[in-house]
């Protein structure tokens, strides 16, 4: 009988063995660095005409080199997901399963591997890797027992002389485009949500995470998943994104990103493309401008606890980061005072191959120049607090910014910034923090420290956003314990890592048998 999903535990890094395992890992991967890494088109590694790298963000050296895929390479990928979904929409879903069960295996045998690359790729601190490694093994063993579950008939009232049945079935070849700060859960996750329901699946990577892509196609490879249910499509979003979306093949599409980038998707794929038989189905999941309320009646260490990890955890670049603290002006002069101390005190900056350093970079040039003029932005907004300044030399590295007496409608109070600048806003009182909190178009996540009832059950009926919390960070939703995603702007609040959320790539077919 298959055990009870239950989430991956953590390693702990202050075991030797795991810091051997990772050191082990470093060198495995720089040696490998000098290969190709190819696409994996049909069940087969093929090139493109043209190659890229991918870049260490703390030391910008190279990780690896990747193949650039082109429209005919996506054509190819197209082309195989759409012969691969004839048999394998018709594999029992058990079967089906079994397979993304023995990848999260295959995963669990090269954790370390997994772990290291999102520290060199990704510049993520062990722990965050780690973390990003669980998550993803949570998706492959929680959606194998959802696809097993939808299986079944759904539940229809009996009607006389009839027999009547409802049954879920794929939807046909999708594109998978995740973004890079998740770079194993969010892509292993919307790829084997999608294909363990049946369908095929092009995946395309961002173009700062090709590595952990890698790494999983050839873990799908080695657990046996049939040649074209996934085929790997390395390369530029600009170029070969578009042509995906539009394709009159493609079934669905299946995003994490930028608003902008979301927004485009779901307007190329609401036009209709010659010989297209169908809508498309779009999930996009998109950004935050998420934030903590502090109230008066708050443990106000506890609060700066959960900013400051919130805020700078993997340099501020998760879409569930706090980027706002919204502190009641009863405690305000206290907890700036406070959140400036503990920032000083937790958030070591540095490279994160060294396991002593709590913040690494942020992942490429052009977020470090943006983040950068930003705070520029910031500083004029507001009263900086702390931080405000790159660290000389090679990598982006980005102190941790603090920037208080933010009014609500700044910029930096308003539009994402996707690294480790934190704006701080009084509030009057508890009602206006709320108003404050749903004052912008996103609602991905937030959450509010009180010890007052009343209070956490006013939070509860009027803060809009898709994952709120009580009394802890902001971020780290796990798989089947706290669903994922936002409202508004911050997407179609689809919910990963739920129940529902299977249900986003399967259509439901009843039939009726008269007797
Ligand atoms: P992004 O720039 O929007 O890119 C996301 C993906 O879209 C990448 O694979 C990218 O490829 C691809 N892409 C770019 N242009 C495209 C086009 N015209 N057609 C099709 N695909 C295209 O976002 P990101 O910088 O990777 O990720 C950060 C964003 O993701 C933040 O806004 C964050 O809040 C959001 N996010 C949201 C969630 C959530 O659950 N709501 C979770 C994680 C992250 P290239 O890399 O090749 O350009």
């Amino acid at each position: 009988m298959l055990p009870k999903f239950a989430n991956e535990p953590y390693l702990d890094f202050s075991d030797e063995k795991h810091i051997r395992g990772m050191q082990e890992a470093f060198v495995q991967l720089r040696k490998r660095a000098s290969t190709p890494n190819m696409l994996y088109v049909g069940g087969r590694w093929t090139k493109a005409k043209e190659v890229f790298e991918s870049l260490n963000p703390a030391t910008e050296e190279s990780v690896g080199i990747f193949q650039k895929g082109a429209i005919p390479d996506a054509e190819k990928a197209m082309k195989a997901g759409l012969k691969a979904f004839e048999t394998w929409r018709k594999v029992p879903a058990i079967e089906r399963a079994g397979v993304f069960f023995r990848a999260a295996r295959v995963m669990r045998s090269r954790r370390y591997l997994f772990d290291a690359a999102m520290v060199l790729e990704e510049g993520k601190r062990w722990l965050e890797a780690d973390a990003d490694f669980a998550e993803a093994v949570d998706f492959l063993e929680f959606y194998g027992r959802e696809a097993i579950r939808y299986d079944q008939a759904a539940p229809v009232t009996p009607y006389p002389g009839e027999s009547n049945e409802v049954r879920y079935i794929p939807l046909g070849v999708g594109v998978v485009i995740p973004p890079w700060n998740f770079p194993c859960a969010i892509m292993a996750g919307m790829t084997s949500a999608a294909a363990v329901s049946g369908n095929a699946v092009v995946l395309k990577p961002a173009t700062d995470a090709p590595l952990l892509a890698t790494l999983f196609a050839e873990a799908l490879e080695e657990a046996g998943l049939p040649a074209g249910v996934v085929n790997l499509l390395t390369g530029p979003g600009s170029g070969i994104g578009d042509h995906l979306v539009e394709h009159p093949e493609t079934r669905f599409i299946s995003f994490t990103g930028s608003k902008e980038v979301g927004l485009r998707i779901f307007g190329k794929a609401s036009k209709v493309s010659k010989g297209q038989v169908w809508v498309k189905r779009v999930v996009a999941e998109m950004g935050g401008k998420d934030c903590i309320i502090v109230d008066s009646e708050a443990d106000l260490d506890a609060a700066v606890e959960g900013v400051v990890v919130s805020a700078y955890g993997f340099q501020g670049q998760k879409c569930s980061a706090c980027s706002r603290a919204i502190v009641d002006a009863k405690v305000y002069g206290e907890f700036c005072k406070r959140v400036v101390a503990k920032t000083k005190e937790m958030v070591k900056v540095g490279p994160p191959e060294d396991p002593k350093n709590w913040m690494g970079p942020v992942i490429n040039r052009r977020a470090f120049e943006q983040i950068l003029e930003y705070i520029e932005v910031g500083k004029r907004e507001g009263r900086l607090l702390l931080g405000g300044k790159k660290r000389p030399g090679k990598g982006y590295f980005i102190e941790p910014t603090i920037i208080a007496d933010v009014r609500r409608n700044a910029r930096i109070a308003q539009e994402e910034i996707f690294g480790p600048v934190l704006a701080v806003i009084r509030a009057r009182n508890y009602g206006d923090a709320l108003a404050i909190a749903n004052g912008t178009e996103y609602g991905l996540t937030g959450a509010v420290y009180t010890r007052n009832r009343e209070k956490i059950y006013r939070a509860k009926q009027e803060f809009h956003v898709g994952n709120m919390y009580i009394n802890r960070k902001c971020t780290g939703a796990l798989v089947d314990v706290q669903p994922f995603g936002g409202f508004n702007m911050s997407g179609t609040d689809s919910k990963a890592g739920g129940r529902d959320y299977l249900l986003l790539f399967l259509q439901a077919k009843s039939m009726t048998e008269r007797f």
